[in-house]
């Protein structure tokens, strides 16, 4: 049988990926940005909002240079690093390990979009779509720097705070009837929470 799909076709149904995986990472990042105790933190995680919405406009640009309708297909990619990021927000983590956590997981978020617009960057350029190519790289530009700003708050004190806070659980160790609570507590606790 022959086989008709291209390299643009396949571009085509990346942009449409990407395409929904802004607009589902529009819908996420207001409540990393909430679930954030640092004040830069939510301050990043507002800023990228802001130019994500300017990223699915520019997607917009995108497919008008290529005369391809706007549309989007789900993106499950990005769908489970959300997710990921939801059962994390249910923990209940002290502040300064849920920031660094938030961190994690909007890490998670910008390398998959670096990797997806790195594609699209370099198949664009490989086909001669030179406009849709310089659009392309001005977001993954963003994505990087949106990644660079988080690993400068985890590295600049997050990740610090995280470490010296202390287990409640560990400072009633002196007396038997805390630590009979604490083992039962313990044992209750998830795993995940250990070290
Ligand atoms: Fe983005
Ligand atoms: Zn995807
Ligand atoms: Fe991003």
């Amino acid at each position: 049988m022959a086989k008709t799909g291209t390299l643009h076709d396949a571009f085509i149904d990346e942009l449409r990926d990407t395409y929904d995986a802004e607009k589902q990472l529009v819908k996420a990042l207001p409540k990393l940005a909430r679930a954030a105790s640092s004040a830069d933190l939510r301050g990043a995680f507002e800023s990228h909002l802001e130019e994500t919405r300017g990223q699915v406009e520019r997607l917009e640009q995108v497919f008008g240079s290529l005369d391809e309708k706007v549309r989007g297909k789900h993106c499950d990619g990005i769908a489970g690093i959300i997710e990921e990021g939801k059962s994390i927000m249910e923990e209940d983590f002290d502040d300064g390990t849920m920031d660094a956590c938030l961190i994690a997981a909007g890490q998670r978020a910008e390398h998959y979009e670096m990797a997806a617009y790195g594609t699209l960057v370099a198949w664009a350029r490989a086909m001669g779509h030179t406009e849709a190519a310089d659009l392309l790289q001005e977001t993954l530009d963003e994505e990087k720097a949106a990644d660079q700003k988080l690993t400068s708050l985890a590295e600049g004190g997050i990740n610090q705070e995280a470490a010296a806070a202390k287990d409640p659980q560990e400072e009633d160790e002196a007396t038997p009837a805390a630590s009979r609570k604490k083992t039962a507590t313990r044992s209750a606790a998830k795993s995940s929470r250990r070290r």
